[in-house]
């Protein structure tokens, strides 16, 4: 339901966190994030609040790291449980994924990764693009050109957001039917389903178009369509108040 990513300087995690708390006006049933760190992939989800997360958080910290995930949850396929939330990950634990909206063809996409032996461990549409994106990975080495040639094959409306153990520093979004903006800032860019995510940062943003994927780094946005054709960028300025 609401969805942040970071990459720049800062604690990750700090960075996301305060951005999906600016997001909980949404409602959310879980909440979960991802950080990257040393070559890994750590990440915390739980049902319930963010201060559930939190807690878990406090309990069982996650390593530092500048780029990271995070997403609260408005279950559409699976109970709000901690098994569903996200982030969702391959099962090699080096691809993590966020997603607003539903994949349509999941079931499909399913039993096509069951027949190649991945073992699926939640009941979402969205775990299936973890898997998919681990795959595409594995034979171009390029998370954005993964998530096109995922994107291509995805039925439904999405939002998805995601990082890869072996692409430090980057970080990959998509979109079909569903918001995702781009906060660029100094040295350091947001990903989020809403400005309201990162405008304590900052406030030149760029608006996604319809099916476009972005890949974003502390100084680099480069935005094309699910073809890998350049798309145009479409900057704009917040002029809204920060507090409202
Ligand atoms: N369909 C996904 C799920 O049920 C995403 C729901 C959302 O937009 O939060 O996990």
């Amino acid at each position: 339901c609401g969805i942040v990513g970071y990459v720049g300087s800062q604690s990750a995690l700090e960075v996301v966190l305060a951005g999906l708390r600016r997001l909980e006006y949404r409602g959310y049933d879980s909440a979960g994030v991802a950080v990257l760190a040393d070559g890994q992939i750590a990440s915390a989800r739980k049902s319930g609040k963010l201060v559930n997360l939190e807690k878990a958080l406090v309990d069982g910290p996650l390593p530092a790291g500048a780029t990271g995930i995070g997403h609260t949850r408005w279950a559409t396929h699976g109970g709000p449980t901690d098994a569903n939330a996200h982030p969702h990950l391959d099962n090699a634990g080096r691809v993590a994924v966020v997603h607003n909206g539903i994949i349509e063809n999941f079931a499909e996409l399913r039993a096509e990764l069951a027949g190649r032996g991945h073992v699926l461990t939640s009941e979402t549409d969205t775990e299936t693009v973890a898997h998919l994106l681990a795959e595409e990975f594995s034979g171009c080495a390029d998370l954005a050109e993964a998530m096109r040639l995922v994107c291509r094959r995805l039925q439904g409306a999405f939002t998805l957001v995601a990082v890869h153990a072996d692409a430090p520093d980057v970080v990959v979004g998509a979109r079909r039917n569903s918001p995702l903006v781009v906060g660029v800032g100094e040295g350091e860019a947001f990903l989020a389903s809403d400005v309201a995510a990162f405008i304590a940062h900052t406030r030149s943003a760029i608006e996604l178009g319809q099916d476009q994927v972005v890949e974003v780094r502390r100084d680099e946005v480069v935005v094309t369509g699910f073809d890998g054709r350049p798309a145009e960028v479409r900057h704009f300025r917040v002029d809204w108040d920060a507090a409202a």
